[in-house]
């Protein structure tokens, strides 16, 4: 195992809905990261899309992860309380951001959508890159991407192996700010685990090709790179990423840790290759560790 001393981690739950069987897989994969390195496990609350927002997710969320036995270090953060972190990096980027006063329509008419879930983002052909035009009003805040040479970015992830992209082809000039006010994911969550000090990221695959704009991200911020790690993604028959209602009925609140462990906690673990048997929460957490700890001496699994 290559650890790196201090490792931390993180989960980083959106609140869109309370925790589901997706979730819980990239909950224990990042725990059981942390827990077979002797690290800590941080908790932050990825709230910063009041558009998507749920009420009573957060706390649902945080319960349910108490309740399969998960103990994060320290004190749970919120991206909304991290505002002023968020805008002092937008000061830091200076001449790297423009005003763009594009509508998704317009950058729609030429571009091809990118495959992530959070970002249903469009390639931009950098219209508004040097000025905005006549008659157009500030919408959102973009991120320069160089244009020449290429902005091709690769890392190692270590469960899917080498991931590359040409972020100038493949992106484009990114949003940093919404236009609807709100920060945007990609800056907010390089940000935070700068701020943080995570070392290990462990995550769905839906996020890995979020991450060449987070690495370019952190290198113009001067942050240092995390090593990463994302486990594939649960789908359902329909090929769907697995969402909010499926599993959700193991953790009603009162449901029985017996019925956690077997309906979710088993299931999840068996998802990630671990064949644990375990009686208890805390059996479940003593077996799944150094399984864990074996598996990781398998990877990368490359497709
Ligand atoms: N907040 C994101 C989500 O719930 C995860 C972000 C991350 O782990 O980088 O999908």
């Amino acid at each position: 195992m290559t650890a790196r001393i201090p490792y931390i981690g993180r989960f980083a739950p959106s609140p869109t809905g309370p925790l589901h069987f997706g979730s819980l897989v990239a909950a224990m994969a990042s725990y059981l990261d942390a827990k077979a390195h002797h690290g800590q496990w941080l908790l932050r609350i990825e709230d910063v899309d009041g558009a998507r927002n749920v009420d009573g997710a957060a706390e649902h969320i945080l319960a349910s992860i108490q309740r399969c036995g998960m103990h994060w270090d320290g004190d749970v953060s919120w991206q909304t309380q991290r505002y002023p972190l968020y805008q002092q990096a937008l000061e830091q980027l200076g001449g790297l951001v423009y005003p763009c006063g594009c509508s998704r329509r317009e950058i729609a008419d030429s571009q091809v959508n990118l495959s992530g879930h959070h970002t249903q983002a469009l390639v931009y052909p950098g219209i508004c890159r040097d000025g905005l035009a006549p008659g157009k009003v500030e919408r959102a805040l973009r991120l320069k991407v160089p244009q020449s040479p290429h902005c091709v970015l690769s890392f190692e992830d270590r469960w899917a192996g080498h991931y590359s992209q040409d972020l100038t082809v493949d992106v484009g000039d990114f949003i940093i700010r919404r236009a609807d006010g709100y920060w945007a994911y990609q800056l907010a969550v390089v940000v935070d685990d700068g701020a943080q000090g995570i070392t290990d990221i462990v995550r769905g695959a839906d996020l890995l090709d979020s991450t060449p704009r987070q690495l370019y991200l952190q290198q113009v911020l001067g942050l240092p790179q995390p090593t990463y790690l994302h486990v594939p993604v649960v789908v359902n028959e329909a090929g769907d990423k697995m969402s909010k209602q499926t599993g959700a009925q193991a953790f009603d609140t009162g449901a029985d840790p017996q019925v956690l462990l077997r309906e979710a906690m088993l299931p999840a673990a068996r998802f990630l290759g671990l064949d644990i048997q375990a009686e208890t929460i805390d059996a479940f957490w003593r077996a799944a560790t150094p399984a864990w700890a074996q598996l990781l001496q398998t990877l990368p699994r490359r497709p």
